[in-house]
């Protein structure tokens, strides 16, 4: 049956009708929860491992062998062993030649060796064909059937037939197969599970900066100073008041700066009279997060939501509102209704009800799973014309809270502006400058210059075939 099945793609489906069988070296943590898997989805299982008679835990239905006995039952070898000790395998290049090897390795550091797990599996064994695949898929996954986290497997590997192979066992599995391309792959699907948040590193720093700048700016302008000037303790204040002016402040500022790398980016290309110079790594990083940015952005928009809802039900707020209700009725006076602050209060809540709405949908479309089902212009859309009319009702809702208050000296204290005029500044930027790339004569170049046209005076090299290189 093994030699009859040696050059199909499939696996042999045995006697006993399983949908073949598969080996695994090693009955460690991994060996057994893909064992696991793999006998609930019909395959028969052989464990090659050193101390067959001793393996102990193992999956119900699976058999246990030498690792020279369990590597002639399979076509297929998954290879559950740690790369400190693949050395053992070179002594039995003879019966894994021809076999798929399926790689699974990860290691501890990035970059660990100079050459990846599944680089130096198929130098020891150069007879063997090597597949990267399934080491982002854990243990505990397989094991507890909850895929969510990590469903798909990146395969990659010199041999297309082989890697078809361990694809189609993926797929069996109910994992979603990736193909990565060649082994050359390896080494950044050896370094994924290694990575932690890495995109969201730089835009959780700015919101930590920005955050810890903006409340002590904030304590200091209102609570200190209130200390300081009129003697009265007004620090119950932080727990809502000053968050609810921290949450949109950051959230304004977040929003703009996923936009302002865009603006960059065009006065560049606008300067250097060409697309084809590479932009500085600080703009390519920033770039890169800034989904990342406009998600942040959001939760402190969600924040800032919140906390506005329970301002009618505050203690502080019912009891200002009750003393100022019995002076009326004491000194005998009605409000008269100002039809100016019921406009200004109502642009007020508008703007920030649809600036917020569209914020929401700015998320919900760089879900992957949104992002997915829509084309490059239709994201586009979204995104930045979207997007920039999202950070124009937010900077509006802004604009309509401060109105005139910048004007009155009183509100400057320690000479210090308002908080709400410190939030203005980036939008406010980044609107003006995205306003004059949008005009007709701006644009027209910006457009050319990505469609590939460069100013004369500008000299990019070029390969032999007349291809512009990036700088
Ligand atoms: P493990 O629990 O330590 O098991 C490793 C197995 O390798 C042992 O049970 C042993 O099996 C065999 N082994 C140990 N020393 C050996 C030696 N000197 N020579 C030959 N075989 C030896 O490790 P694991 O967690 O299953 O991980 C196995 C591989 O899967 C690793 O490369 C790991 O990076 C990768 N991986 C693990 C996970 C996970 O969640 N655990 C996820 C993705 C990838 P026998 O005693 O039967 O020979």
């Amino acid at each position: 049956m093994e030699n009859n099945c040696f050059n199909m793609t499939k696996l042999c489906p045995d006697a006993d009708n399983t949908l073949g069988t598969v080996c695994i070296f090693g009955t460690g943590d991994f060996g057994r929860s893909l064992g696991l898997r793999l006998l609930q989805a019909g395959y028969s299982v052989v464990f090659g491992s050193r101390n067959p008679q001793n393996s102990s835990l193992l999956p119900k239905g699976a058999q246990v062998l030498s690792h020279v006995e369990a590597a002639q039952t399979s076509r297929v070898i998954f290879i559950a062993v740690h790369r400190e000790n693949y050395e053992f395998l070179s002594a039995f290049s003879q019966e894994l030649a021809g076999k798929v090897l399926v790689d699974i390795s990860n290691n501890l550091m990035k970059n660990q060796y100079p050459e990846s797990n599944a680089e130096y599996l198929a130098k020891l064994l150069p007879q063997a064909n090597v597949v990267k695949a399934f080491n982002t898929v854990s243990a505990w996954a397989l094991q507890s059937g909850s895929l969510d986290a990590s469903r798909q497997v990146f395969v990659c590997g010199d041999n297309s037939e082989s890697k078809q192979m361990v694809m189609d066992i993926a797929r069996s599995l109910w994992l979603t197969a990736l193909d990565q391309g060649s082994l050359l792959a390896a080494k950044e699907l050896e370094n994924y599970p290694l990575q932690l948040f890495p995109l969201w590193r730089l835009p959780i720093y700015i919101a930590t900066g920005l955050t810890a700048a903006i409340f002590i700016y904030c304590v200091l302008t209102d609570i200190v100073y209130t200390f300081v000037t009129e003697g009265k303790d007004n620090s119950y204040r932080i727990v809502i008041s000053i968050a609810n002016r921290v949450c949109p402040i950051v959230s304004l500022i977040m929003l703009s700066l996923c936009y302002l790398p865009g603006v960059i980016a065009a006065i560049l290309q606008l300067y250097n009279g060409t697309k084809y110079k590479r932009f500085p790594d600080w703009l390519d990083k920033w770039m890169l997060c800034r989904k990342q940015l406009g998600l942040v952005a959001l939760a402190f928009a969600f924040l800032h939501v919140l906390y506005s809802l329970v301002i009618p039900i505050r203690y502080y707020v019912r009891q200002r509102q009750n003393i100022y209700i019995i002076s009326q009725v004491k000194d005998n006076k009605t409000l008269t209704f100002d039809s100016t602050m019921s406009w200004r209060s109502d642009s007020f809540y508008s703007l920030g009800i649809l600036g917020f709405s569209l914020y929401i949908l700015l998320g919900i479309t760089s879900l992957p799973s949104v992002s997915n089902m829509v084309n490059w212009r239709e994201f586009r859309f979204v995104q930045s014309k979207l997007g920039h009319i999202t950070l124009l009702l937010c900077t509006a809702h802004t604009l309509v809270y401060g109105w005139n208050k910048f004007l009155y000296v009183s509100r400057y204290k320690w000479y210090l502006p308002p908080a709400y005029v410190l939030s203005l500044i980036v939008p406010c930027i980044v609107l003006v400058l995205k306003l004059i790339l949008i005009t007709p004569c701006v644009d027209r170049v910006i457009t050319r210059i990505r469609q590939g046209w460069e100013r004369k005076s500008v000299h990019v090299p070029h390969d032999t075939s007349g291809q512009p290189l990036f700088l």
